[in-house]
Formats: C-alpha cells, sequence, structure tokens
C-alpha cells in the first residue's frame, strides 16, 4: 500500500514528502496508522550527519497510532489497538534479553526482515532501510511486533507518543539507571525534552533538590513547573557564575546524581565534578561520534562514578505502561511538554526550531 512519508537523502538537504511503498505484515509484525510522532535531537543530529545510517531513509521514532493490521502471529495486540512504539525491539532469547535488559539486546537482526525478502519499505521500486527500526514521519509504520505497546483508548496519542523515547530515556535514566533515592540531590544538565523528563523521574523518584541547567532562560521556568527546585544559567556571561562551584554551594558540597542530558562532553564533566563524594554522574545525551571525554582522576579517590544510559535502561513493555499510569494520577505531566504541534510538511520547519533550542517537544501530528 501507499503511504506519505518524509524522506531523508543527504546532509543539508531538506527531507522532501514522497510517496513510499509499505508491505503486508508478516506473522511476527504490525501495521499501525501513524497519529503523532514526536521530534527527538537523535533525529535531528542524524539529518545534521554527526548520526550515520543509511540513505534514503524516514526518520522518526516516537510515535503513537492505531493497529491496523497484524501478522498472523502477532499476540500482544489487534486490530484496533492504540499503540506506542519504541526502538527498544528486542528478541527475547539473546543474553541481555534473557538477564532482563531487552534494550540491549544483542540480536536486534531478529526484528527485522530476513536478507532477501520483500522490504517492509520501497521508495521508486527500492528497498528503504527503516531509521530505527521504525521510520515513523510516514502515515503507516510496519514493524516488528516488540516494538509496540498497546495503550488505554483515553489517553491522547500526542501526549503518549513522548514515551516513545524522551519519557522513557528520561524518567528511566532517573528511575533505572540511576535509581535515584528519596531525600536526594540532583542536578541536570541541559532542559529540553529528555531533561525536562529527568526532573520529572527525579520528582517521582523522590528527590529533595533538583538543580537544572540551561543556557536558555526560558527554558529554566519551564523546568521549575516540571519539578525543578532551583535553576542555574549556563554560559559565559551568566550572572550565576560557574554552574559546577553554583551547584556545590546550592547542595552544600556536591549533588547525589547528575546528569548530562545534552550528549556534550563539557557537561559530561561538569556532571561529574559537581557530584558530592560516592555520587553518580549519568551521560544520558549521545555524545558525537569521534569526540573524547576528559575526566581529573583525582575525583575518583571520593569514589564517585560515571555510568552511560542507553534509552532509560528501558523494559519498555513494563515501563511505558507505568509511565502512562504515573501521567494518569497526574504524576508525570506529558501534556505540557508539547510545545508545538504541526503537520508533516512542516518537519523541515520543526527540525530548525529544535535547532533553535526553545522547544521543549514538537510533535508532528497526522490527519
Ligand atoms: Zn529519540
Ligand atoms: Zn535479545
Amino acid at each position: 500500500m501507499k503511504a506519505k512519508a518524509a524522506v531523508f537523502r543527504e546532509k543539508g538537504v531538506d527531507l522532501k514528502i514522497e510517496e513510499v511503498e509499505i508491505d503486508n505484515p508478516q506473522p511476527n509484525e504490525v501495521l499501525v496508522k501513524t497519529v503523532a510522532c514526536g521530534v527527538c535531537h537523535s533525529d535531528l543530529h542524524f539529518v545534521k550527519g554527526s548520526i550515520l545510517g543509511p540513505v534514503p531513509t524516514i526518520p522518526g521514532h516516537e510515535p503513537a497510532g492505531v493497529v491496523e493490521a497484524v501478522g498472523s502471529a502477532v499476540r500482544s495486540v489487534a486490530v484496533g489497538d492504540h499503540v506506542i512504539a519504541c526502538t527498544s525491539m528486542f528478541c527475547g532469547r539473546c543474553k541481555q534479553c534473557q538477564q532482563g535488559r531487552p534494550y540491549l539486546c544483542m540480536d536486534r537482526r531478529a526484528c527485522q526482515r530476513k536478507k532477501g525478502d520483500t522490504p517492509r519499505i520501497s521508495l521508486d521500486g527500492k528497498p528503504l532501510t527503516q531509521f530505527a527500526d521504525l521510520s515513523a514521519f510516514c502515515e503507516k509504520m510496519l514493524v516488528h511486533e516488540s516494538a509496540v505497546v498497546k495503550i488505554d483508548d483515553d489517553i491522547p496519542l500526542d501526549s503518549a507518543s513522548l514515551v516513545g523515547c524522551a519519557v522513557t530515556t528520561g524518567v528511566g535514566a532517573a528511575l533505572n539507571t540511576a535509581k535515584v533515592k528519596p531525600g536526594s540531590t540532583v542536578a541536570v544538565f541541559g532542559a529540553g525534552g529528555i531533561g525536562i523528563s529527568i526532573i520529572q523521574g527525579a520528582r517521582i523518584a523522590g528527590a529533595k533538590q533538583i538543580i537544572a541547567i540551561d543556557l536558555v532562560p526560558e527554558k529554566l521556568d519551564i523546568a521549575r513547573k516540571f519539578g525543578a527546585t532551583h535553576t542555574i544559567l549556563g554560559g559565559p556571561d551568566s550572572p550565576d557564575g560557574d554552574p559546577v562551584k553554583a551547584i556545590k554551594k546550592l547542595s552544600r558540597g556536591g549533588v547525589d546524581y547528575a546528569f548530562d542530558a545534552v550528549g556534550l562532553t563539557q557537561l559530561s564533566q561538569q556532571s561529574f565534578y559537581s557530584l558530592a563524594p560516592r555520587g553518580l554522574a549519568i551521560i544520558v545525551g549521545a555524545i558525537p561520534h569521534g569526540q573524547k571525554l576528559e575526566l581529573d582522576p583525582g575525583h575518583f579517590y571520593v569514589e564517585k562514578s560515571i555510568i552511560g544510559c542507553f534509552m532509560g535502561s528501558n523494559r519498555f513493555h513494563i515501563d511505558a505502561l507505568d509511565y502512562l499510569d504515573f501521567y494518569k494520577q497526574e504524576r508525570l505531566d506529558l501534556d505540557s511538554m508539547i510545545s508545538e504541534r504541526l503537520p508533516l510538511e512542516d518537519i523541515n520547519e520543526a527540525f530548525k526550531m529544535m535547532d533553535g533550542g526553545k522547544v521543549t517537544r514538537t510533535v508532528i501530528t497526522f490527519d
């Protein structure tokens, strides 16, 4: 069947709305009519060339929609179900999956079509490789069953879509990766979609102090609405001065957890240096390929740690439903995270806005 999609061909060239051909589901696949898809920094990194992958492709990996068809072996969803999707699909059989870490699945190929099969998506008669195995900036998505989770019909799909990446990554970074303790102190560098999600995760976990750091004053105001107890304006001319010193002063000696929500080596360093003894720094944002992170080893004497975080260490089929329960209980605010809704045709505009650094989350909505 035909579907309209935003196709990316090369760095520096705007995405173009084109018609692609979507195949019918194989036994373990689900066809979803896309209703909403958040625009993530990983999409932006990809179209700017700082993450590499096969082209042409259709970006987009934070979607929600309605199931249109299912393969013969699919049991977890049915036609008409509302679903959200995440790129953390999994085989269920490899060592990481068996140890309860499906987000680190070592056999992702099990969730893709076999070589020689008809491609899930083709463009101009040629196979198109799915971005994040989802390719969600498209009217329809054909994905592996493990990529989708059924959600309640009364949850608005635009808000729910954010759980597909930003919320799973950020809330999961606080709850799963860092395991933030009640009464602890937290610093979050970067108050975009991921940073706001970390702040909410830390608030849900019961942190007593949550310090948000960003270069944009408006984003600090937003951070307070989502649970930041203190804010620090970053940048060389900031009246708040050096963020590390400011954090140490506010927290009386350093925080228990510090998150780099952006993925910049300077912020990773500052996260590490802001910690109290025994503190934990978590690198959540993706540091661009080829860069090196340098750390003053003296900080290890007081038993500080620094760790990575991939997709909020998620078990999507459990976490997503927890997060949507938090949403229903008004403990997790998804609605206010959406700063803009745009049609697919405005995808390039959405990327420009995100690059400008002022939006929390833009969601592409489909009719
Ligand atoms: Zn993402
Ligand atoms: Zn696996």
